[in-house]
């Protein structure tokens, strides 16, 4: 049975909030998404019950404590399509995967010459790995250009992908335009160049069905803390063949076959890349996570999201004083903008005063907003546990930060 929007958010229990006096209206969720209870029983449930090292011992404990992580990167692997779950790598998040890619495959393949390529909507993580590995490698950094409506236009990208490209690194949903790149065309030029192509996935696995087959990546980046999971744990895919080419970028426990005192083998994967004790606790979060949203359908995320997305960009459009960015639609859940006259700092202390959290900044994306031509713009954005009735709060908070500042 299809469980209605209000159940979901009972899932939630920091909904029931009141801030400065007001329900607590959460429109954050491109920062860091809340975590249903299924998701913070399952945490707890490991520490009271199952905690130990992964991997390590053989007592009973240890045991379960390695099922359930081992659990966990299985659920994952079904969650993106995955071949095998040895191609997931748990990390801390996308800017460790991509940091990871960009030291353990960039480093070891990537020539003096070689072209490496983004564009100007990329977060700081998916722009400042490549800005460095060219700087190591002598390579050239290139920018596929935005179209006026902050879209990427395949002839863009054909123009700018040629022989010399070694790797192509583009989000595929935007967390300032909210726009949805068409990764699976551009993973195709990449591929008829020879390139790798790189996936930032921060913004659209939590909101979309993902498959890694269909996006035709060769790697892809994700976070558990915006997908409903708990911090400090995140994603690295890889296709195997790729995985099994890089070098390891952390040395030290149970990443290795055999030490002696001079040298050492690597494990196989995905232990070879999992240098340390990893966040356990976090990854069986993160399953528990990708349990909560399967059972709600990634159809239905995505329809969900696109729709308040959609929603949003139209009714802030409509109010004078008010620019929003990015392409009416189709567009992630999220909307960017900006009241004219008014800082988006200043926007958000009011919107805090009225129990609404948005986010007010530059969004870890410098390059994109000196495009945008703004230091600054405040942020709406939207999850399961939101509806249509939070984006009238937006609309009539909007109105009173106006009256308040006029
Ligand atoms: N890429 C995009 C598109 C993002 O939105 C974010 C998070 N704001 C990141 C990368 C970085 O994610 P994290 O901070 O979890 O590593």
């Amino acid at each position: 049975m299809t469980r209605t929007l209000v159940d979901i958010r009972q899932d939630f229990p920091i909904l029931t909030r009141e801030i400065h006096g007001h329900r607590l209206v959460y429109l954050d969720s491109a920062a860091t998404s809340q975590k249903p209870e299924s998701v913070i029983q399952a945490i707890d449930h490991y520490y009271r019950h199952s905690n130990a090292n992964v991997l390590r011992s053989v007592h009973t404990l240890a045991e379960e404590a390695t099922t359930l992580y081992e659990d966990a990167r299985r659920k994952v692997a079904r969650f993106i399509g995955a071949k095998t779950s040895q191609e997931v790598i748990f990390t801390r998040g996308t800017t460790e995967s991509l940091n990871v890619v960009a030291r353990g495959w960039g480093d070891k393949f990537v020539q003096p010459g070689d072209e490496i390529v983004v564009s100007p909507m990329e977060h700081h993580s998916n722009l400042i790995p490549w800005q460095q590995l060219a700087q190591r490698r002598q390579a050239v950094l290139r920018f596929v250009e935005l179209n006026g409506d902050g879209t990427i236009a395949l002839d863009e990208v054909r123009r700018v992908i040629n022989a010399k490209t070694k790797i192509v690194a583009l989000s595929r949903i935007s967390n300032v335009l909210g726009t949805i790149n068409p990764i699976a065309e551009i993973s195709a030029l990449a591929h008829q160049q020879g390139a790798v192509m790189v996936v930032d996935g921060a913004q659209s696995v939590p909101h979309e069905p993902t498959d890694v087959k269909r996006l035709g990546a060769d790697f892809l980046a994700f976070s558990g803390h915006k997908m409903l999971g708990p911090t400090g744990i995140g994603v690295l895919w890889g296709r195997r063949e790729l995985l099994d080419a890089m070098d390891p970028v952390l040395f030290g426990g149970e990443m290795i076959a055999y030490v002696d005192r001079e040298t050492a083998t690597w494990a196989e994967l995905p232990a070879k890349l999992e240098g340390g004790t990893p966040n356990i606790a976090g990854a069986i979060g993160l399953g528990a996570a990708v349990d909560y949203l399967t059972a709600i359908g990634m159809d239905v995320v995505a329809a969900h999201g696109q729709a308040l997305g959609e929603l949003a960009y139209q009714r802030l459009k409509a109010v004078g004083g008010v620019t929003v960015y990015g392409p009416p639609a189709p567009r992630g859940a999220l909307v960017a903008f900006n009241l004219e006259g008014i800082h988006p700092h200043d926007v958000a202390q009011v919107f805090d005063s009225n129990g609404v959290a948005i986010r007010a900044g530059h969004h870890c994306a410098q390059p994109l907003l000196a495009w945008l031509g703004v230091g600054s713009t405040a942020r709406a954005s939207f999850y399961v546990y939101n509806t249509e009735a939070d984006i009238d709060t937006l609309v009539e908070v909007i109105g009173e930060t106006q009256r308040y500042f006029r």
